[in-house]
C-alpha cells in the first residue's frame, strides 16, 4: 500500500517501462527487469494497492516501501529522501550500463594495492554471467586466472597500481589506507567515466560517503555521482567484474614478485606471513621490506 505521492513518483520513475494498463481500475502498469508493477486507482484511507510480480518482486517492493516511510515535501526533507533513494540498489538501475570499482591488497602485508574500475554494458552481461563472474571472494584463484583473460578482451576497465615503496612513502606523508583508496578509486572512476559518460557508477563502499569525499578535498577533479554500496561486489556485476580483474592483477603481480626474489609470497597478514617475513628479512635485510611489504602493518612489530 502506497501513498498518492509515492504513486506519482513511481510512475515517473518507471517512465519508459510503463505499459498499457489491462483494466480501467489500474492507475498504471510497468514492466521492468524481473518484475512487473501494477498500481491500482482505488484508494483506502489515502493508500493505493500496488502489486509486484516476478523474481525481483519482493526486492523492488521493499525499496518502495522504504521510500514511502521517508519524509515528505512538507517537512523539507524530501531532497534528502530522494538522495537516499538513489543510493538504493534497484533492479532497474542494476541493469543499466554501469561502471563499478573495487580494490585488492589492502589486507595483505606483502604486495601492492590495486584498484580497478570496470565498465559493464548490457551486452556484456551474458558473457560475464556465463563465465561465472561474481564476488571475487567466492571464486578460487584458479578460476580467476582462467576467466579474467577472457573478460579483459571484452570489458573496458581502468586500473591503478600502488607499489609497496610508493605506498610506504605516501603513508609517511600522512595518508592512511582509506585516503589512499579514496584517491585511487576516484582516479580510476574518472578515467572510465570519461570514456563512458552515460554509465551509472557504483562503488564498493569502504567509507561513509561524507568521509570518502573529505579524503578527496584536495584533489583537482572529483567524481561525485557515485552510488555507494557495501558488499557491492555481490550486488552489481560491474563491481564484481572490477573485483575479479583486481584479484587477477594482484595474483599475477605476486607471482612476478615471487620470481624476482625466487620465492612465493604468502597472502594475507596472518602467522604464516609473520614467519615468512622473518625469513625474508634474514635473507634480504630489513630495508628490502620497503619494496615488497606495507611497513605500517602490525606484522612489522613481530619482526
Ligand atoms: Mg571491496
Amino acid at each position: 500500500m502506497l501513498t498518492e505521492e509515492s504513486l506519482t513518483r513511481m510512475a515517473d520513475f518507471y517512465g519508459e517501462q510503463l505499459v498499457e494498463p489491462s483494466s480501467p481500475y489500474i492507475a498504471f502498469a510497468a514492466k521492468a527487469d524481473g518484475v512487473t508493477i501494477t498500481a491500482y486507482k482505488k484508494e483506502t484511507k489515502g493508500l493505493h494497492k500496488v502489486l509486484f510480480q516476478g523474481p525481483s518482486a519482493s526486492y523492488e517492493a521493499k525499496v518502495w516501501d522504504k521510500l514511502d516511510k521517508t519524509p515528505t515535501r512538507q517537512d523539507g526533507l524530501l531532497e534528502k529522501a530522494e538522495e537516499e533513494f538513489l543510493r538504493q540498489p534497484k533492479t532497474l538501475l542494476k541493469w543499466r550500463d554501469q561502471i563499478g570499482s573495487d580494490e585488492v591488497g589492502t589486507g595483505d602485508f606483502f604486495g601492492p594495492i590495486i584498484v580497478v574500475a570496470a565498465y559493464v554494458s548490457m551486452g556484456d552481461t551474458p558473457l560475464l554471467k556465463n563465465l561465472g563472474v561474481t564476488d571475487s571472494k567466492m571464486l578460487s584463484d584458479d578460476k580467476i586466472l582462467d576467466i579474467v583473460p577472457q573478460i579483459i578482451k571484452t570489458v573496458d576497465y581502468s586500473q591503478l597500481y600502488l607499489p609497496n615503496d610508493k605506498y610506504n612513502q605516501v603513508i609517511r606523508q600522512g595518508n592512511n589506507m582509506n585516503s589512499i583508496k579514496a584517491k585511487m578509486h576516484n582516479r580510476c572512476l574518472l578515467n572510465l567515466k570519461a570514456r563512458h559518460p552515460e554509465a551509472i557508477v557504483y562503488q564498493d563502499q569502504f567509507a561513509e560517503p561524507s568521509l570518502y569525499f573529505s579524503y578527496l578535498k584536495n584533489e583537482k577533479e572529483v567524481l561525485r555521482e557515485i552510488h555507494f554500496e557495501t558488499k557491492g561486489e555481490s550486488k552489481f556485476l560491474s563491481v564484481a567484474t572490477a573485483s575479479v580483474i583486481a584479484r587477477y592483477s594482484f595474483l599475477r603481480h605476486m607471482e612476478l614478485l615471487g620470481e624476482q626474489y625466487r620465492t612465493h609470497f604468502p597472502l594475507g597478514a596472518g602467522n604464516l606471513v609473520d614467519e615468512f617475513a622473518r625469513e625474508f628479512v634474514d635473507e634480504h635485510g630489513m630495508d628490502e621490506l620497503n619494496n615488497v611489504a606495507k611497513t605500517n602493518f602490525a606484522n612489522m612489530r613481530k619482526l
